[in-house]
């Protein structure tokens, strides 16, 4: 078989069964794509000893008739997962030189199950941001071009090594992680399905907090199936973290059908923004035909309180921010500052979090602290948090009413040029239009490519489900996916 880096998941597990090649062989196919892709910037840490030895051990089990689906499929680890004796750094300074004593339960999911780990991947730093511009190892890049251009695109953020890893065929799959669109952003700014399970599903033990109560981690593959098979993976109940699940999680595979006749499919008036492109307006109509066409209902529905979603979003999350990093203070991991001759404590706090984190996570600190401060806590916080209810009670409504899930577009724009929103903060923001409810109310959300635009761009779209029913999402997802027929794939340059 040859270029065995372009498998899917299903495709290599199922020729890895019938003996027709070894994880050995698509580990080493993967490992020569990264190495010829460093103008990508997807992996910032590479494991190739680690990677070979795992994936031996993976090639015995499935010799010996042991194989789970994810058993020898060489993967990707968003740099946000704590692996053990493996840097993990959540591209930030200050966790330089950070070697984790244990493995989060995500990640020893998917290496209980023999999956083998190639590296680790890019991102924002601690997950801030939508374009990995603010990564301390530098930006990702898009192995899409517009057109003949020259510009280089940002894959979208936080997971954008994840996203360029996945659509440049450098693995097969990769972890994600999803607060406010991490997952589904990028995917859809690269052709990749990026799936964000309900909050709760995946355990958030031993991955780097970012905000607490919207994290959750999802897999970013080349098609829904792998969606399904890797996130089956990954979900699951752990008792080391209390906000995860203690539910069964179902086949999700065996789930698609793409038999979706009679069910009921939202379009939120909400969710049509001005000065949108009328490029994923038009897409956005074509999902729902596609959707009509496969015997689902389209239903138009209201979503009141969306508009202020992304203002309450950029409250919570740099609250719960600015309280998880506390933590890195230059005594207990990674960087510290040097000292000056008379420097006390608070001055190696002060000097230490000045070097170690960057410009965007500094700003996310100062909101979260001042939100939560004494005199204001009331006025923001306090009222975030009874917008994010009302947003809550919004998708309850329309679930209540009949509605199976919500399309709705996943980006207001293709993926754009490096550099072009780096400088705007609130222009960054406005990436996560669509994508920051779904966090808010704790709901499963799943990025499918549906189509290029002029420019010869991924466009991706959003479906959003009722929470714990990602097998449902799924399926749907799988009816648009078989509809739409998206099999572009980047022209190499790199
Ligand atoms: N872009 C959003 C932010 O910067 C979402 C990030 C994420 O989902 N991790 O907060």
């Amino acid at each position: 078989m040859s270029d065995l880096n372009k498998l899917t998941i299903a495709e290599a597990r199922d020729a890895l069964r019938k003996g027709e090649t070894t994880s050995v062989a698509l580990t080493e196919a993967c490992l020569a794509a990264i190495d010829r892709a460093d103008a990508l910037g997807a992996f910032v840490h590479k494991t190739p000893d680690l990677a070979l030895d795992r994936a031996k051990a993976a090639d015995a089990r499935i010799a010996a008739g042991d194989a789970p689906d994810m058993c020898g499929i060489p993967v990707g680890i968003k740099d946000l997962f704590c692996t053990e004796g493996v840097p993990s750094q959540a591209a930030s300074k200050i966790l330089e030189g950070f070697l984790p004593q244990y493995e989060s339960t995500v990640s020893s999911q998917l290496k209980d199950a023999g999956a083998v780990m190639l590296g680790k991947l890019n991102m924002d730093e601690f997950a801030m941001g939508s374009s990995n511009e603010t990564s301390v190892y530098g930006n990702a890049v898009n192995p899409w071009k517009a057109g003949n251009g020259e510009d280089l695109l940002t894959p979208g953020g936080s997971s954008g090594g994840s996203a360029s890893a996945v659509a440049a065929d450098l693995c097969l799959a990769a972890t994600g992680t999803d607060t406010g669109g991490s997952i589904r952003q990028p995917a859809a700014f690269t052709g990749t399905v990026g799936l964000k399970p309900t909050y709760g599903r995946c355990s958030r033990w031993g991955i780097v907090a970012f905000a607490s109560s919207l994290d959750q981690a999802g897999p970013m593959t080349k098609t829904v199936r792998d969606a399904a098979i890797m996130g089956r993976a990954m979900m699951g109940h752990d008792p080391k973290d209390s906000t995860s699940a203690d539910l069964a999680v179902p086949d999700f595979e065996a789930m698609l059908t793409g038999d979706i006749r009679g069910k009921v499919i939202g379009i939120p008036k909400e969710y049509r923004m001005d000065g949108m492109p009328e490029e994923i307006e038009t897409l956005w109509h074509q999902g729902a035909e596609m959707l009509r066409d496969a015997g689902a209902e389209i239903r138009d529905i209201s979503l009141p309180h969306t508009k202020y979603a992304l203002p309450a979003y950029y409250v919570i999350a740099p609250a719960e921010a600015s309280s998880n990093l506390a933590r890195y203070d230059g005594v207990r991991f990674g960087h510290r500052a040097k000292l000056g001759h008379g420097d006390g404590i608070t001055e190696m706090y002060e000097k230490t979090r000045a070097e170690g984190f960057g410009a965007e996570v500094q700003r996310r600190v100062m909101i979260g602290t001042y939100v939560l401060s004494a005199g204001f806590y009331d006025a923001y916080y306090n009222r975030a948090r009874k917008v994010r209810a009302l947003i809550k009670k919004d998708f309850d409504d329309v679930f209540a009413d009949g509605v199976d899930s919500i399309l709705t577009p996943a980006t207001p724009s293709a993926a754009f040029e490096l550099g072009k929103e780096v400088s705007d903060p609130v222009e960054m923001y406005l990436n996560d239009v669509f994508t920051v409810t779904v966090n808010l109310a704790g709901l499963p959300g799943v990025a499918v490519p549906t189509g290029l635009d002029t420019q010869g761009l991924p466009l991706g779209l959003q479906l959003i489900g009722r929470p714990w029913e990602e097998g449902d999402l799924l399926n749907t997802a799988y009816a648009l996916e078989n509809a739409a027929q998206f099999v572009a794939k980047p022209a190499k340059w790199w």
